[in-house]
């Protein structure tokens, strides 16, 4: 038989409708009812315009052109350009605080708290008690104070606006003595000679990369002087020969000088992370007792919070922050505050911390949990990518991240890629990577060492059949 005769004939241009016709009939109006006349209009006249290249190729069937056709066609295209650029993910990199994929989750008392304050007014800067208007810090203050048994408390936007506020409100055109081996460079550009400049501050660097002595604070400090800084250098750590100047001691020395003692803790803990057998950071508390006169860290790091950068210490240091023009460009809004006050809540009964905030969830999780997890994993994950990969339980190392306990791993499972080399044309390990980027909910691995590792510590068992159910998709 001719093939000819039964293959149908190719669409030439003519075939295909005119936009206005389209946008006339019925199923194009339900699109429009729901998208609106312009974004319909655009994407059927790219869609047009795409079926006319391939008439004039010859590779357009004439089936491709009734209306029920362009339809789904236009709805898929118009579905996909309503998609939000912020997609949930599933973070399997290992890092349990990733900048890049929004630091900590939240937990649900948080979520209520942000969807009241969404949908209904609040008392954001009204006293009820008085009736008249009231301070914002004042959602979260008392709780700061609470929980860190600091005098004031205040919020800005970041850990980043906590340090360039601090600075500008209390040492601009003075100097502030800061040790050299403590000058870090956090990821995302926050320098801290950098941020120095911004707040007009002199930066008077002290002692060396490894040692800072007392007298090295002792001998820069003048009448210029207006701040001794301390900052906790979380990305990284000096070992070997090495001396620093402890809180106590820097306090004696700001003390003598008449000046005060900011500590930039970063992370910051509000709790004692040795009490789950976790790798110790200092906590607020701690710091403000050992003699720190203010203390900056961030709302999204290991608190697991918001975004946002709490600054607590003495009353009238917070007061002068409050004064500053920069505490307005800086404050955070409505949203946060009451993500960060549900989530402090939770401070308050802390025996219960480990189950209720996220953060400290995933970073308690046994390995144990994580190691049955991988075995209950591997055979489905094996089925899904087919016999060109090999998939084995793997146990790895997590780490907290953003800056938090640079060097402590974290004994965690998961699941192991490897590319088989065989007769078989199999894609390689950064292709797969990149159709696990292509997921309906992208799934995001470590690729080192020849091997796709897929940490497991934060894929909770409630995730495990959304996890699941998608690989089916995967193309
Ligand atoms: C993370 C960090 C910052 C920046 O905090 P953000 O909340 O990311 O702005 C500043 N200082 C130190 C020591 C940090 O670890």
């Amino acid at each position: 038989m001719d093939d000819r005769l039964s293959a149908p004939a190719p669409a030439a241009p003519a075939d295909i409708p005119s936009l206005d016709r389209l946008l006339h009939a019925p199923p194009f109006s339900a699109l429009i009812g729901c998208y609106g006349r312009s974004r319909v209009g655009t994407l059927l006249r790219r869609q047009l315009a795409a079926l006319r290249e391939r008439a004039l190729s010859g590779t357009l069937s004439r089936a491709e052109l009734t209306e029920p056709a362009l339809a789904t066609q236009l709805a898929a295209a118009l579905a996909e350009d309503g998609r939000s650029r912020l997609r949930p993910v599933f973070n399997l990199t290992g890092t349990v605080l990733h900048t890049n994929l929004g630091r900590a989750l939240l937990p649900d008392e948080a979520v209520q708290a942000v969807a009241r304050a969404l949908t209904a007014p609040v008392s954001l800067e009204f006293d009820l008690v008085s009736g008249r208007r009231g301070e914002r810090d004042a959602v979260v203050e008392e709780l700061l104070c609470e929980l860190t048994g600091a005098e004031a408390a205040t919020v800005v936007n970041n850990n980043a606006a906590a340090v360039l506020l601090a600075l500008s409100a209390l040492a601009a055109r003075r100097e502030v003595i800061v040790s050299r081996g403590e000058l870090i460079e956090i990821g995302g550009s926050f320098r801290l000679p950098d941020i120095m400049r911004q707040a007009g501050t002199r930066l008077i660097e002290v002692g060396t990369t490894n040692r800072t002595h007392p007298a090295d604070y002792e001998q820069a400090v003048g009448e210029r002087t207006a701040l001794l800084m301390k900052v906790h250098t979380s990305n990284y750590l000096i070992s070997g020969f090495t001396h620093a100047v402890d809180i106590p001691e820097l306090q004696r020395i700001a003390q003598r000088a008449g000046v005060p003692l900011f500590a930039d803790l970063g992370s910051g803990s509000l709790v004692e992370l040795g009490d789950w057998q976790l790798p110790r950071e200092p906590t607020v508390h701690a710091t403000l007792s050992a003699g720190a006169d203010l203390v900056s860290f961030s709302g999204d790091k290991l608190l697991g919070g918001p975004q946002a950068g709490v600054l607590v210490g003495r009353t009238e240091l917070i007061a002068a922050l409050r004064k500053h023009p920069l505490k307005r460009a800086l404050r955070v809004g409505k949203l946060t505050l009451a993500a960060l006050e549900a989530v402090l809540q939770l401070y308050r009964a802390p025996e219960h911390l480990a189950q209720r905030l996220p953060t400290l969830r995933l970073l308690t999780r046994a390995a144990a949990t994580m190691h049955a997890q991988a075995v209950r994993l591997r055979p489905p994950l094996q089925q899904a990518l087919g016999p060109g990969y090999a998939v084995t339980e793997a146990a790895l190392s997590s780490q907290v991240g953003s800056g938090a306990q640079p060097v402590e791993q974290l004994a965690s499972y998961g699941l192991a890629i490897r590319r088989l080399t065989g007769p078989g044309r199999t894609p390689s390990l950064a292709r797969l990577e990149q159709r696990l980027r292509a997921l309906p909910r992208p799934v995001l691995g470590r690729l080192a060492e020849d091997t796709l590792w897929l940490d497991l510590r934060c894929l909770e068992e409630a995730d495990e059949s959304a996890f699941l159910a998608q690989w089916a998709q995967l193309r």
